[in-house]
């Protein structure tokens, strides 16, 4: 009895400090307020847990993997249908965020799905022996287009001078066209803190540790006073982007090693605006109908590029944005990365094959009419066969805890589909197994534990015979 009392204070003071320096108990906090981690607080948003969103940049996103106003939206995919479902039940879930956002009222306007859809023809440009597959594909999904296979269809239908060999299909879907990625988050963010959602800005995690059975600790930072806390969470998601490895180093580190960061630069391009307002209206209605674009026709991953309008300048000329998904490079520095200049080679990339592109449409300028305006060194994360992970992580042991979901390795391929990917998550972290949607039950087993266990796996044995660092 006396030794209690006499410890008595130094325990109480002992509590205090813990109550002081911790909180309650988050059931979820969210690691990243990109698109994926917006989109999985929207969908956890309703169902009664309480969720912490912690974003290490300002309530103004400006660097990251969702960065810019405009990302490629399009149902058709030649190769595989999840990407198309990927992107259809994206744009049905976000009609449903907009409803939501909708019937909450807006201060000086309205919600629309025009604010994150610009619905514009997708063009895509390959080689004429895609064909049976391309046309398969288009049948298979749904898709509403138009399908030019020489020179002649090419002409009478999208008024285009094609090469031999060269295919052209334009997908008119509604909402296929581009998303804007910056509006999006912004929109997610909104209707999950209406719904009860916690979002902290400039909170940075510095460290991530799980504690015995019982759920995370999860230790911030605040970016501007550098004070530092400790959170409490039941389960976390890991939506980091390109700084996935780092944050979940010490939980498993094989990840880091599953999804590579890598850098990818994108061109912004105008036509100089007298040249620009001297084009005749029928040629400006050419260019505009030609973009977005995805143009593989040279052949091989490295002659292709991705080009779309990112926006109007204030003279009413549109800024063509190009880059290339197969255009990528090694990261020295992640947080450094974004600042990069664009060397000479990537300026020409994206100013050749954006005149080559403008010619293809019959919009015929001369080479010095057209001028960089600036670029940007963006990063991507990618696994070995760019399908990306949405699962749960193992320990270091080796043991499922279902209680860390990861969204990562979403390569180039994130945006059109963050809504169903954020879905996903949201599944994962309330153990609910996808029972009625097969497609999507196929998509959450290929994205899945599974995979990720057997990529591990992998990964080890590649060590093990000295391929790979440890
Ligand atoms: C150049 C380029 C072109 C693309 N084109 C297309 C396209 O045309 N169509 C398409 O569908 N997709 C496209 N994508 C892919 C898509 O944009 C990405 O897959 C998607 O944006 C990934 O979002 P994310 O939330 O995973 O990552 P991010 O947007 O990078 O979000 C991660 C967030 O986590 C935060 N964070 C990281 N670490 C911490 C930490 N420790 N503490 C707190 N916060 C942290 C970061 O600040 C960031 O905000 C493109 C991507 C790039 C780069």
């Amino acid at each position: 009895m006396k030794n209690t009392i006499q410890y008595f204070p130094s325990l109480l003071l002992a509590l205090i400090l813990t109550a002081c320096s911790t909180e309650k108990t988050w059931d979820v906090i969210i690691v990243g307020g990109g698109l994926m981690g917006s989109s999985t607080a929207w969908h956890l948003s309703a169902t009664g847990l309480s969720v912490l969103l912690v974003e290490q940049q300002d309530s103004i996103y400006t660097y990251g993997s969702s960065m810019g106003d405009a990302r490629i939206a399009r149902s058709n995919n030649r190769g595989d249908d999840i990407w198309s479902y990927l992107h259809n039940r994206s744009v049905q879930e976000t009609e449903e965020l907009i409803a939501y956002l909708h019937e909450q009222g807006h201060p000086d306007g309205d919600y629309k799905m025009e604010d994150l859809y610009t619905t514009s023809p997708v063009t895509y440009v390959g080689r004429a022996a895609i064909y049976p597959g391309l046309y398969a594909s288009l049948e298979r999904q749904k898709v509403n287009y138009k399908l030019a296979s020489n020179l002649q269809e090419a002409m009478d239908l999208f008024g285009v001078s094609l090469k031999d060999s060269v295919l052209l299909v334009r997908e008119y879907n509604k909402y296929s066209g581009t998303l804007n990625p910056q509006k999006l988050i912004k929109h997610l963010q909104l209707g999950a803190h209406h719904k009860g959602v916690d979002i902290r800005y400039h909170t940075k995690v510095t460290e991530l540790t799980a504690v015995g059975n019982d759920g995370y600790r999860v230790k911030v930072q605040h970016t501007n006073t550098g004070k530092t806390q400790l959170l409490k969470a039941r389960k976390v998601v890991s939506a980091a982007g390109p700084y996935t490895g780092k944050l979940l180093q010490g939980i498993n580190s094989n990840i880091a090693q599953l999804i590579n960061p890598q850098r990818v630069f994108l061109a912004y391009l105008k036509i100089k605006p007298d040249n620009y307002h001297n084009l005749s209206p029928m040629q400006k209605d050419q260019l505009l109908a030609g973009y977005p674009v995805i143009n593989s026709s040279e052949g091989g991953r490295m002659g292709s590029f991705f080009s779309m309008i990112e926006y109007f300048d204030e003279e009413g000329v549109p800024i063509i944005k190009v880059g290339g998904h197969f255009q990528r490079s090694d990261i020295q520095d992640l947080d450094k990365v974004w600042e990069e200049e664009l060397s000479e080679e990537e300026i020409a990339f994206g100013y050749n094959n954006t005149l080559k592109y403008l010619g293809l449409n019959n919009v015929l300028i001369d080479s010095t009419d057209l001028q960089y305006i600036h670029g940007y060194s963006c990063v991507y994360s990618l696994t070995k066969t760019e399908v990306p992970y949405v699962s749960y992580i193992p320990n270091k042991e080796g043991e499922n805890r279902e209680d860390l979901v990861a969204l990562c390795g979403l390569s180039g391929v994130g945006a059109k589909g963050a809504m169903t990917y954020g879905l996903m998550a949201a599944k994962l972290v309330q153990q609910l197994p996808e029972k009625q949607d097969s497609m999507l039950a196929q998509i959450m087993e290929r994205m899945g534990y599974g995979r990720l266990v057997n990529d591990i796996e992998a990964l080890k044995e590649e060590r093990s015979m000295g391929h790979l660092s440890q």
